[in-house]
């Protein structure tokens, strides 16, 4: 689980005044909880304008760091929002059948790199009468996606959270997507696609049910 996000907001500008120490800005008093530092961005992106050899005052380039840093703050709000939030308001139903919502597409920022990943994300879960709309299930990636992530974590985080605040019998989630750290240096594979799944409960113990699960998901389809 990622830790409490304003707890990491709050901590780690108590203690890290990191490469730019001394430039910090205070804190806001209110509004805590949604704080990402954009004049931090700022002044980190025309450092790395100036490092690469660019001249950040040229005309161009004048209004990229304020740009940059609105983008972060964006790619980076689910740092400082708990998806949980949105599994609370679920409905009591009998329906012991799959739900699946499939092709739930995302944009998330590669740890490794701060690079975008996207693709989609694929959820099922049997539930244990508990049902969310349908639609929450797509808050929750959204949210998960807007970190700094790894694919295997996220898939992995949206599995336990489903399964945790929902009690399902069981949870599926296949997440597929393309890292432009990837395709577009290093090693170059424009293409390549990453494949990770995360198969809880019955979908882990039981060969049926996960075999209709990735029927479901797939059909005729190859991931
Ligand atoms: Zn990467």
């Amino acid at each position: 689980m990622q830790p409490a996000a304003n707890n990491r907001a709050t901590s780690s500008s108590a203690t890290d005044l990191g490469s730019l120490a001394g430039e910090q800005d205070p804190l806001p008093t209110s509004n805590v909880k949604n704080f990402v530092d954009e004049a931090r961005i700022e002044r980190a992106v025309r450092e790395i304008l100036s490092a690469v050899g660019e001249n950040p005052d040229r005309e161009g380039l004048k209004e990229t760091p304020a740009r940059v840093a609105r983008m972060y703050a964006e790619m980076f709000s689910g740092l400082h929002e708990d998806p949980r939030i949105h599994l609370q308001k679920f409905f009591t139903e009998q329906y012991d059948e799959v739900v699946l919502v499939r092709d739930i597409s995302f944009n998330s920022m590669c740890e490794h790199h701060m690079l975008p990943f996207m693709g989609l994300a694929h959820i099922g879960y049997m539930p244990n009468g508990r049902v969310i709309g349908l639609s929450k299930l797509a808050r929750v990636v959204e949210v998960v996606a807007r970190r700094p992530q790894v694919q295997e974590r996220m898939t992995e985080t949206i599995a336990n959270l489903l399964l945790e605040e929902l009690e399902a019998k069981g949870v599926a989630v296949i997440i597929e997507a393309t890292h432009t750290c990837m395709t577009i240096r290093g090693i170059r594979k424009p293409g390549s696609l990453c494949v990770t799944s995360a198969m809880k409960g019955i979908f882990r113990s039981n060969l049926s049910s996960r075999s209709e699960m990735m029927n479901l998901i797939y059909g005729g389809r190859r991931p």
